[in-house]
């Protein structure tokens, strides 16, 4: 019998994706080496098979030799990540564990699940970039505490071993729609904390303009990854630079030129 990781590896596709989507065909709890019976990869076979194909990348024209030999979309699948996408939960519950002491447990059913980058967290990544489905890591604090999700609204309660994988209906599957946009996107990855010297959840765009000859800086007050223009706290905004600039309140009628 084949591990649910070697069919994964067949398929090029991840474990976790894997876990998910032998989820849907009715074969929950698979981890990486959970063994699946021959009936098993067949139904896996006609449920996903074709999907998986659809979307994997074209094979690269121009292999002509007979030597070459062309880079399967498994092999890529398989080349390591330093950051692996995560799932989050912003929730979390209390139970006591075995000798009676109060822990932090999983809700059973999240009210949305997130996606972080733990690798850009000052917990690091617990499971150096490897996917573990069901491991899970607490953070420490009480509620409205923990890092920011990849969206950069909530604050991070747990992470799982999981990689988020972005659905193609968010929503039915329970995901925040706006991190699984992000993470489709490629985005939402944080730079580790010894790589930095500080982080903001915030956009930090800023903008220098001369307002009457003087230089004024407006920096973005929105967070990380907003719509629309920037704007600052006396409600200027602009998306480009000076020349979309919209004036705060207070503002109007005086001379705004760019700054040098
Ligand atoms: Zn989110
Ligand atoms: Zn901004």
């Amino acid at each position: 019998m084949k591990t649910v990781h070697e069919v994964a590896e067949r398929y090029g596709v991840t474990d976790a994706f894997m876990a998910l989507a032998l989820d849907k065909i009715g074969f929950s709890h698979a981890r990486p080496d959970t063994p699946l019976s021959a009936a098993t990869i067949h139904r896996f076979e006609a449920e996903w098979g074709d999907k998986i194909r659809a979307k994997r990348p074209a094979a690269q024209p121009g292999f002509t030799s007979e030597t070459d030999i062309a880079p399967t979309a498994a092999r890529a699948a398989r080349q390591p990540k330093p950051h692996v996408m995560r799932v989050a939960h912003s929730k979390v519950t209390a139970g006591r564990d075995a000798s009676g002491r109060v822990v932090k447990r999983l809700l059973d059913y999240p009210v949305r699940i997130h996606a972080i980058d733990a690798a850009g967290t000052n917990d690091g990544d617990p499971w150096n970039g490897e996917v573990v489905p069901g491991a899970v890591h607490f953070y420490d604090g009480g509620s409205e505490t923990g890092p920011p999700a990849a969206c950069g609204w909530v604050r991070v309660r747990a992470v799982l071993g999981d990689e988020f994988v972005p659905a193609d209906e968010p929503e039915l599957e329970n995901q925040c729609s706006l991190c699984a946009q992000i993470v489709a996107a490629g985005k939402g990855f944080r730079t580790p904390p010894h790589e930095r010297s500080y982080r903001s959840p915030f956009c930090e765009d800023y903008l220098r303009v001369q307002i009457d000859g003087a230089v004024a800086v407006k920096n973005c007050r929105l967070r990380d990854f907003h719509d629309g223009p920037h704007r600052a706290h006396d409600g200027s905004e602009w998306s480009i630079g000076v020349d979309d600039y919209v004036p705060a309140p207070d503002e109007l009628g005086r001379r705004i030129t760019k700054a040098s």
